[in-house]
């Protein structure tokens, strides 16, 4: 089932996502759902608060995109990128390896909206697959950032509150008036 993804303004954004201590049929199944969403949004990443709910799940995707390459390490070996996709991450635990590094980044509650932001380039990543088996791999490139990206939105943050401010201030006009429709379309369903 596709799920409407929530756009800024949406308070279901801020919230810090509850720990999953189980993954049960209804957490398997909102897995399935979230593929659905972000496969028909042409997204690489979506988190648990995109789709309204707080807690900590995300899922990736980077197969398809060639023109930012990714990295993997599993058990200190390089491997295949997209042997490893899609991606559930449960639970993650995220740890830097390099120094930050400026790239691109949108949103799928941003829509239309691109910023470099700086995050380290590679990072070492604990978390539960979709089975709740933990698992751990190291990553770089597109793939690190998506993953940090997507981490980000487990705590509440958001690629807005890592933009520079300059870069910030240019998407000022568009960012308040998503903020207004979403406030406005909330308000309706009331
Ligand atoms: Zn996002």
């Amino acid at each position: 089932m596709i799920l409407p993804v929530v756009k800024y303004g949406n308070p279901a954004l801020r919230k810090k996502g509850a720990r999953i201590e189980m993954v049960t049929p209804e957490v398997q199944k909102l897995v399935d759902d979230m593929f659905e969403t972000m496969y028909s949004a042409r997204g690489i990443g979506l988190a648990a608060q995109q789709i309204g709910q707080a807690l900590q799940l995300a899922i990736i995707d980077v197969r398809g995109i060639t023109d930012r390459p990714s990295r993997l390490e599993l058990n200190h070996a390089s491997a295949d990128v997209d042997a490893f996709m899609p991606l559930v991450l449960i639970n993650p635990e995220i740890k830097p390896l390099t120094e930050p590094v400026a790239g691109p980044e949108g949103c799928l509650s941003f829509p239309e909206m691109y910023a470099d932001i700086s995050r380290p380039e590679s990072v070492e990543v604990r978390a539960l697959d979709r089975r709740g088996e933990p698992f751990h791999f190291s990553c770089g490139g597109l793939l690190a950032r998506a993953v940090q990206h997507e981490a980000d939105h487990l705590n509440g943050v958001l690629f807005i509150d890592r933009m520079s401010k300059a870069d910030k201030e240019d998407l000022k006009p568009e960012l308040e008036e998503l903020q207004a429709e979403t406030k406005a379309a909330l308000k309706k369903q009331r």
